[in-house]
């Protein structure tokens, strides 16, 4: 019965509600309704609507719009969606080598399967076993002691022999290696210790171990060096593992043990890319090992009790334990004109995704410097192309010339000018980036493709992001790369920006390694580093073919401070240095050249007759101009005499600045310099002077080509000519 009240309430409630609000619930919901449609009819205005684009929102002339800022808005988007085609291109890249190198791995896996069953089988299972005789008589022809071996026997008079084999072997096989060994330590008052282990992994053959040394004749050792063979040729068809296959099947059926002699080692411990090993008995400083894994790795220490190395690749996968080989050579380099154009890492390998490098000579990374018999003094110019260079610290070939200042002062833009200036002037350029960033090798490649400079230069990169090992060895690659070129009698010009990363590098190295830090936690042979790569640069004799190395280290300053450890290291090592100021960079003269901080030592000796005019008068008037302007900057009260050398002064910093890209030629260069500081700028607005410059050499070129041809050969510049040029300039002023 409550049950049908209570219902009974509810009913005359909700009536009761309905009544009064259902005006209400009515009005809510045609609002609703309208709002619905009327959003679906905005929508399907717009549908139909042609979108306005943005460009013409942007020319509607009642719209204010900073035209300006939108140009930077434009390139602002531009650059970003450049750095992310970059981005998704070395993506790619990369994913493309991983793949590659998975596949590669894959089908090797799988070959190495194949293989094992076939030497399962008849008839090459007997085949094997029938030649394990000739095989050990073979190894015993072999067998000696190292230099290792014997200071090995001298710590403790035990060594340690290893007859390893696939399947059981003869006792008599193994009598015949235990005497032998014996007796070759009887030799020398040694004992041995013979230990037989078998091991399917070999697949079929044997292996004798004498303390480090391997003497090796098994069928896995062949696998290995055919899987080393391949490792090097790119492998690109589908069909490339079957016909691979069949390629090891041809040579199992005409299986003859060969054997191959290497030292082994263990891995001790790993971590931050350096490994610690024991065993590697003969090893030597610089030596390649390899990993277990197929990874790569350098010798940079050798202690009594182990080996410490630097890792090239990725190291996460190397175990400690894992078993090390000696490849038997120093850490080299590809090197020849397959490089040219091409960006490589700092081992070689091509990084540009434009495909493997053709078959190269090999250089070793260090290579001791030319002997000073060997060498020439500094005689021919390496122009740079910029007037302020040029003109005031001139560099010669096979000079060492230093580019030192603040970031972002513009040393990177004088290296590229430079390398931009050398198109047609039959000079290779290797350009060693440490320590950048990626998406500025990017942009400097394509800025030397757009200038046509990128067909006779090699980019050497090891970035930000690699190991301190490969920036620690780049600059070294880069200068074996050069050096090919150089003792082929080429002129080669070598950049390495920057030598402050590769000193932090080699820092970084050198604590990992355990070494004590000096001074400013810099280890004490840095200076031998940098003083040994610096010193392979040189101007080589007649005799030994004339060629060159120009190098341009670039050292990045803190403050401007140049007197600390790395640039008074430097400093000291080049023939002098171009010294970029951050103050003179933001006041807009730029290239930012302090004249009075900038010195080259040889250079001048390879100037034209005209610039040594021109360079000798001028530094002096630009040191007098920097004082004045100094010493005037609060007065007002200035004399005639000083504001004419001020008002000069200033055309001659004037016409020092240059733009990017814009190399000058020789002659230009100095005509230009010859007329500012012989004053028949005077007249000329300060602003006008690059109208001025502009319209100088339309002059020279088209009303005075006599004179101009002898300016370009440089031909016969005696005083006469001087006068005539000054006539020539006279006239040029006085029109202008
Ligand atoms: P970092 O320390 O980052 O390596 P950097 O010293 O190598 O810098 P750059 O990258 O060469 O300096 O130049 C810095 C900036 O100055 C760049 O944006 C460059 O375009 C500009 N710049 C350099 N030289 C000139 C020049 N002659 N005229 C105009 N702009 C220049
Ligand atoms: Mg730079």
């Amino acid at each position: 019965m409550e049950i049908q009240y209570v219902i009974i309430n509810f009913l005359i409630l909700a009536g009761i509600l309905f009544l009064f609000c259902r005006k209400m619930i009515v009005r809510i919901f045609r609002s609703r309704r309208e709002r619905i449609q009327q959003l679906l009819d905005e929508a399907e205005a717009l549908e139909k609507r042609e979108l306005p684009v943005y460009e013409d929102i942007l020319e509607e002339p009642h719209l204010p719009v900073d035209q300006t800022l939108v140009q930077a808005a434009k390139t602002d988007a531009e650059e970003k969606i450049r750095q992310i085609r970059a981005f998704g291109q070395r993506e790619m890249r990369e994913i493309h080598r991983h793949m590659i190198k998975k596949v590669k791995k894959e089908w090797l896996a799988e070959i190495k399967a194949e293989i094992t069953a076939l030497f399962q089988k008849e008839p090459y299972l007997s085949r094997i076993r029938e030649s394990e005789e000739y095989i050990i008589e073979k190894i015993l022809e072999k067998i000696k002691l190292t230099p290792g071996d014997m200071a090995y026997l001298k710590r403790c008079d035990v060594l340690y022999v290893t007859l390893t084999s696939a399947h059981p072997l003869d006792p008599k096989l193994v009598e015949r290696v235990d005497k032998a060994t014996t007796e070759l330590l009887n030799t020398v008052n040694g004992k041995t210790s013979l230990w037989v282990l078998e091991d399917p992994a070999l697949i079929g053959g044997l292996r004798l171990r004498i303390g480090d040394t391997v003497y090796d004749g098994t069928v896995a050792e062949g696998f290995y060096l055919f899987q080393t063979s391949l490792i090097k040729d790119p492998i690109t068809v589908d069909e490339a593992a079957k016909e691979l296959l069949e390629e090891f099947t041809e040579k199992a059926a005409h299986f003859e043990p060969k054997i191959n002699e290497y030292q082994l080692g263990r891995v001790m411990t790993i971590s931050d890319g350096i490994c610690w090993m024991d065993g590697l008995a003969d090893i030597m400083y610089g030596e390649v090992v390899e990993f277990d894994c197929g990874e790569r790795g350098m010798v940079l220490d050798i202690q009594p009790d182990r080996i410490g190395c630097v890792i090239f690749g990725e190291y996460e996968h190397i175990e400690s334990g894992s078993r090390v080989r000696r490849i038997g050579r120093i850490a080299s380099v590809p090197v020849g004109e397959a490089l040219l154009g091409r960006v490589v890492d700092a081992v070689g390998h091509p990084i540009d995704g434009e495909g493997h490098l053709p078959h190269c000579d090999r250089r070793p990374i260090e290579c001791s410097a030319p002997a000073i018999l060997d060498r020439a003094a500094v005689c021919e110019p390496m122009h740079t192309g910029l007037k302020a260079v040029d003109a005031l610290v001139p560099i010669g070939r096979g000079q060492r010339e230093l580019i030192i200042g603040d970031r972002q002062t513009g040393k990177t833009a004088i290296a590229l000018d430079t390398i931009i200036n050398q198109k047609g002037k039959d000079t290779i350029c290797i350009y060693v980036a440490i320590g950048q960033k990626e998406t500025l090798i990017s942009e400097l490649k394509e800025k030397l493709e757009k200038y046509g400079a990128m067909e006779y230069t090699t980019i050497v990169a090891a970035t930000a992001s690699g190991s301190a090992a490969l920036q620690y060895i780049a600059p070294f690659s880069g200068t074996a790369m050069a050096e090919y070129f150089m003792y082929a009698g080429k002129d080669v010009l070598i950049i390495y920006d920057d030598l402050s990363k590769h000193a932090v590098a080699y820092r970084e190295l050198s604590l990992l390694l355990h070494r004590p830090s000096g001074r400013e936690a810099y280890p004490g042979d840095i200076f031998y580093l940098h003083s040994r790569l610096l010193e392979r640069s040189a101007k080589l004799s007649e005799e030994k073919g004339g060629g060159s190395i120009t190098a341009l280290p670039i050292i990045e300053t803190l403050a401007g401070d140049i007197s600390a450890y790395i640039p008074t290291n430097v400093i000291s090592i080049t023939d002098g240095q171009i010294f970029l100021e951050a103050d003179l960079f933001h006041e807009g003269q730029r290239p930012a050249i302090n004249v009075g901080l900038s010195v080259s030592r040889v250079g001048s000796a390879a100037q034209t007759k005209l610039m040594k005019q021109v360079s000798s008068s001028l530094r002096t008037k630009l040191a007098q101009y920097r004082e004045l302007a100094n010493f005037t900057q609060f007065g007002t009260d200035i004399d005639e005499d000083t504001k004419r050398t001020l008002e000069s002064g200033k055309r001659l910093m004037e016409a020092l600045k240059q733009e990017r890209y814009h190399p000058l030629e020789d002659w230009k260069q100095a005509l230009l310099l010859f007329a500012v500081s012989e004053g028949f700028a005077d007249e000329t607005a300060v602003e006008e002077m690059a109208a001025f410059e502009d319209g100088l050499f339309a002059y020279f070129e088209e009303e005075q080509p006599a004179l101009t041809y002898q300016l370009q050969t440089g031909a016969k510049m005696d005083a006469a000519f001087i006068e005539k040029v000054k006539a020539a300039l006279g006239s040029y002023a006085k029109r202008a």
